[in-house]
């Protein structure tokens, strides 16, 4: 059974536990290096990117994070999780940095203030339709050649995958749908 983490420094990390566990991973949330070390695969909660990106440096995650992307790590990022894992971003605040590893480019709170949250039918690539819940969610300006997008949204990128790396602007973890952490259940089990 594949070993999986939630990145536990800010956001919906007890939702993302539980939806792992339902797609039969052993979910934790991680805090600390040695927590790091010890998972086969991450998820980044949806929550506030500029805290998470802060306090990632002040634990020092930041480098160890960015290490085992690099390395090939699994890992899986909603909505300020996308952003975590963006290689650059659109409109960062002072002080925002982000681990990186899908060569796209992303605009924070996208999809408008006035509709600060919705839900919509979204189709995605070898998943299928599934029901998007955005709450002040980023979209996708723009995508590398090595990444492929698996979902638009209005014209808009909203789940992207690049080699283990995997990333949507929706909550699948506050739904009860547990296909999208199955499907990351397997990438990790595939990388093992
Ligand atoms: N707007 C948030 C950010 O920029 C993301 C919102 C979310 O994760 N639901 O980090």
């Amino acid at each position: 059974t594949p070993v999986i983490g939630v990145l536990a420094l800010q956001g919906d990390v007890r939702e993302h536990l539980i939806a792992l566990a339902a797609a039969d991973a052993v979910a934790r949330p991680v805090r600390r290096p040695e927590e790091l070390a010890e998972v086969d695969g991450l998820v980044i909660p949806g929550g506030e990117s500029t805290t998470i990106s802060k306090l990632a440096v002040l634990f020092g995650l930041m480098e160890p994070l960015r290490a085992r992307v690099a390395d090939g790590m699994p890992v899986y990022g909603t909505c300020a999780g996308l952003i975590m894992l963006a290689d650059k971003i659109l409109d960062p605040r002072s002080g925002q940095e982000t681990i990186g590893g899908i060569d796209m480019i992303v605009r924070r709170n996208a999809f408008g203030r006035q509709n600060e949250s919705f839900e919509a039918t979204v189709e995605v690539t070898g998943v299928g339709p599934v029901e998007g819940v955005f709450i002040r969610a980023p979209w996708v300006e723009s995508v590398g050649a090595q990444a492929e997008v698996l979902a638009e949204h209005g014209g808009h990128i909203v789940a992207v995958r690049q080699g283990n790396a995997l990333a949507t602007s929706f909550h699948p973890e506050l739904t009860g749908d547990h296909r999208m952490h199955a499907l990351f259940v397997d990438m990790v089990r595939d990388a093992r």
